[in-house]
């Protein structure tokens, strides 16, 4: 990809009004752009960045047997309404906000979960133990009433959820299951170099068991986490008496409490929406039981603010290498000839090894100043610079994003590199 033919171009300022430093880097980098408070257009080269979180997101669903579905953002109201919650909690028989306005007698919610319409077509598939367990996910943008959306992508009013929902025979089989996921998720965030703890929180109102959060522990998050060190344990602070230095009640060593962003989370949901939606199973003795539920869910757009949040310095973004928006970006620094043909010639050996949409080329003329500090901005993991000096070394001047010098090498000593 030539950078002069991107359809957005980086700002010199930070936006106005950006409280939280993901949309400020993201708007200024020409990632996304901000239509209201809470509300972000994802432009090209932030769709590449959340292109590549979800790929990781799939992979792990896939891995553990979820099936890709795409359900409505428009939802009837006879689904909430099953389930004792249209107008309970988000969606607002008379707010704006989620409705939209439709003929008269017909009401619509703007999605903000989805147990209510999967398990009601869940129900023209699910007749006997043998059609279960089942799992199916999607990633699909959701709505909701926040009322603070200041925080850039972590806290969306409109926001990209990838949420999975599992059914079951029993809660055994759920509880199975549920572990699964768990060590799915943990991939997930390991891949995508995010350090997530898994978090005890409240049921909520389904269960009376924990659910738990992965909080991947930063002061722009808006939880608070008590957690230790020494050992895994972590309890949202929501659901704990304990304080800063208290003894961890599984190794005793000190506690300590932290702001966390949560990227996910996994809830049991017992026969909830069974029960609302008649969803049941004839066992292998012919007896009928309600299918046993869980749901669990992942915001990409809230984890590409996080990697933002988590990666960036005074200069801008340092993507992880998985989530870059290119493998490489490569810079022609001055106008002659011969390093403009030098230039050309490195973009198409880095696209021969990469594919050329995985390279970003720096053409334009412009000052030195203005492409390197774009390129910090950006963020991508690994520059290449070519110019007069490298030129006359007959190598290439390789700097990482996240590392402070740059190193002269080869093109052969280059191709090892992304090998
Ligand atoms: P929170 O406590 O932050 O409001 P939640 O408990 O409402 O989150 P869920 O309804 O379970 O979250 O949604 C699943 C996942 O979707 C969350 O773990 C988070 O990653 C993401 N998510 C939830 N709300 C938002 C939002 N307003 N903006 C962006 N991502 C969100
Ligand atoms: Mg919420």
């Amino acid at each position: 990809m030539r950078q002069s033919k991107l359809f957005s171009k980086t700002t010199k300022q930070l936006p106005e009004g950006e409280e939280s430093k993901n949309a400020q880097l993201l708007i200024k980098g020409g990632f996304v752009n901000k239509s209201s408070a809470g509300v972000y257009s994802i432009l090209p080269l932030g769709l590449r960045v959340l292109n590549k979180i979800n790929q990781v997101i799939r992979e792990e669903m896939n891995a553990i047997g979820g099936e890709e579905l795409l359900m409505p953002s428009l939802i009837n109201k006879k689904y909430w309404e099953q389930s004792n919650r249209w107008g309970v909690d988000v969606i607002y028989k008379t707010s704006e906000k989620r409705k939209v306005e439709s003929e008269k007698d017909f009401d619509y919610g703007l999605g903000w979960t989805h147990e209510e319409v999967i398990a009601s077509i869940a129900k023209h598939f699910i007749n006997s133990y043998k059609d279960l367990p089942k799992s199916v996910y999607q990633i699909q943008t959701k709505f909701r009433a926040e009322p603070r959306a200041q925080a850039g992508l972590l806290r969306g009013r409109e926001f990209l959820m990838k949420d999975l929902y599992s059914f079951h025979r029993d809660e055994k089989e759920l509880n199975e299951f549920y572990q699964q996921v768990i060590g799915a998720y943990k991939k997930i965030f390991d891949r995508l170099c995010l350090k997530a703890r898994v978090t005890e929180a409240s049921g909520g109102a389904f269960t009376k068991e924990y659910t738990h959060e992965f909080q991947v522990l930063n002061h722009a998050g808006e939880d608070t986490v008590l957690y230790c060190e020494k050992c895994d344990w972590a309890q949202n602070k929501e659901i704990t008496s304990l304080e800063h230095g208290d003894q961890c009640p599984k190794c005793n060593a000190p506690v300590k409490m932290d702001r966390g962003i949560e990227v996910g989370n996994v809830f049991r949901l017992g026969t909830k929406f069974a029960s609302d939606f008649n969803l049941q199973y004839l066992d292998a003795n012919g007896k009928k039981n309600f299918v046993v539920m869980g749901s669990y869910g992942i915001g990409p757009t809230r984890l590409m603010g996080t990697l933002v949040e988590e990666y960036h310095d005074e200069k801008g973004i340092i993507w992880p290498e998985i989530a870059a928006p290119f493998r490489a970006h490569a810079v022609v620094l001055g106008d002659s000839e011969k390093v403009q043909k030098e230039g050309e010639k490195l973009y198409k050996n880095l696209s021969g090894l990469l594919g050329e949409s995985e390279v970003l080329f720096d053409e334009r003329s412009a000052s030195v100043g203005e492409k390197l500090n774009d390129a910090d901005l950006l963020g991508c993991s690994v520059r290449i610079v070519v110019s007069e000096k490298t030129l006359a070394a007959k190598k290439l001047e390789v700097k990482k994003r996240n590392e402070s010098a740059a190193q002269l090498m080869t093109a052969n000593q280059l191709k090892k590199l992304f090998a």
